[in-house]
């Protein structure tokens, strides 16, 4: 069978990237609409570098700085109609996942009329304005996806909207931005990386250059977790190498080209409802999600198992499981009542389809519950 490989993406790396290739954003438009959250990109050097950027290249903007984590619909729709209003001809997102989608939704929603029923539809999208993403944390690899997703209160969830076209046209990777992370969003942004990598392995639509993207996170991933465990045990991240903080970057960009491929599997789909109804950070939510799935698919797909696990340097998922512990800390308190209620949800999605064993309405509740009654 045919297998194909899809990254339109320009990818610029380095220490202030932004600033030396600002001539890349002169022939993408004239007036930018600046999409970040409510302040960190004011304070990591991120939002000054653009401002800096657009000066050089005498180009006009308008900030936007009021993107929610989790953006929702009324998010994108606002900041859709300053875009229009302001005459922006492209989107410059700073920040986490949150900016990068609400952004990307934004350059769907100002670039024609869409109905919010409609939003999720992809053949509603007939024009967008282009996005350039500049990530700010080393997680969800927005930056090379074609994914937004948004909190859907219709549907009690996350919901993504998914085209080719939402593919940013350019993004600059500068892990010195990310120096201002916290400990937490930063164990949390990694175990979302590694969630896409290894859910990635675990998806039927993956291929021989999705795997070989998806091994290589995974590996950078897991020779940066002793920092982070050692980071936790102190509880403080300072110091975390420059070099340690690229690996993160650069693992989160992979793992990023790799759900673009693959799409996620039942961990995301399973996740949304850890974030929606109980407010567990995205990243957080797989991390805890991950090894219980690995042990479910263990019974089905040995082998597969076994060679993320040796990608990992790890024996065995029980490894994992302990590292995770470690990261992660004490976990939620979460009843058999909200797993049965989100098992039910996590059922229907299409995630459950993409994973290379189907599971069941039953294995779904085992993973919840060995993660938080186990
Ligand atoms: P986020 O929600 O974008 O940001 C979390 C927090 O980190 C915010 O408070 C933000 O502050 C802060 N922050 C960001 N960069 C920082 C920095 N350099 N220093 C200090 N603080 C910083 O977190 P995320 O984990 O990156 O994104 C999660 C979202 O992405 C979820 O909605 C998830 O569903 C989505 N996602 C999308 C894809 C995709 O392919 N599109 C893939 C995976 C996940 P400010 O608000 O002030 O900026
Ligand atoms: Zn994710």
């Amino acid at each position: 069978m045919s297998k194909q490989f899809y990254m339109p993406t320009r990818i610029v790396f380095g220490t202030d990237c932004v600033q030396e290739n600002s001539s890349l954003l002169k022939v993408i438009g004239k007036k930018a609409f600046i999409v970040t959250g409510v302040s960190s990109s004011k304070n990591n050097g991120s939002l000054d570098d653009v401002l800096k950027a657009l000066e050089t290249e005498s180009i006009e903007y308008e900030l936007y700085d009021k993107v929610l984590n989790n953006p929702n619909i009324q998010n994108v729709y606002e900041g859709a109609d300053i875009a229009r209003t302001c005459g922006a001809d492209f989107i410059i997102a700073i920040g986490g996942g949150s900016p990068m989608d609400a952004a990307k939704a934004i350059s769907v929603v100002a670039a024609q009329s869409i109905s919010q029923k409609s939003l999720f539809l992809s053949n509603y999208y007939k024009n967008t304005l282009p996005v350039v993403a500049i990530p700010t944390t080393s997680g969800t690899g927005a930056e090379a996806t074609q994914y937004a997703i948004l909190t859907n209160i219709r549907e009690q969830t996350k919901t993504a909207m998914a085209s080719d076209v939402l593919f940013p046209v350019l993004a600059f990777l500068d892990a010195s931005y990310t120096a201002t992370l916290g400990l937490t969003t930063t164990i949390n942004t990694a175990m979302d990386a590694l969630s896409h990598a290894v859910e990635g392995m675990l998806s039927v639509r993956a291929t021989f250059i999705s795997d070989a993207l998806a091994e290589e996170s995974i590996r950078l991933i897991m020779s940066c977790a002793p920092f982070l465990i050692e980071a936790k045990d102190r509880s403080s991240l300072h110091p975390l190498s420059e070099e340690v903080r690229e690996k993160l970057l650069y693992a989160s960009f992979l793992a990023g080209t790799v759900i673009a491929q693959t799409a996620t599997t039942a961990v995301h789909a399973m996740g949304y409802s850890l974030t929606y109804f109980k407010g567990i950070d995205h990243g957080r939510a797989n991390g805890l999600l991950l090894g219980s799935f690995m042990n479910i698919l263990k019974k089905e797909a040995p082998q597969r198992v076994q060679k993320i696990c040796s990608v990992m340097n790890m024996p065995d998922v029980s490894f994992f499981l302990m590292m995770v512990d470690k990261l992660l800390g004490e976990k939620e308190l979460v009843t058999p009542e909200e797993i049965a209620q989100f098992s039910q949800k996590a059922i229907k999605t299409k995630h459950i389809l993409n994973g290379i064993v189907k599971l069941k309405e039953e294995d779904i509740i085992e993973i919840y519950s060995s993660v938080f009654n186990g």
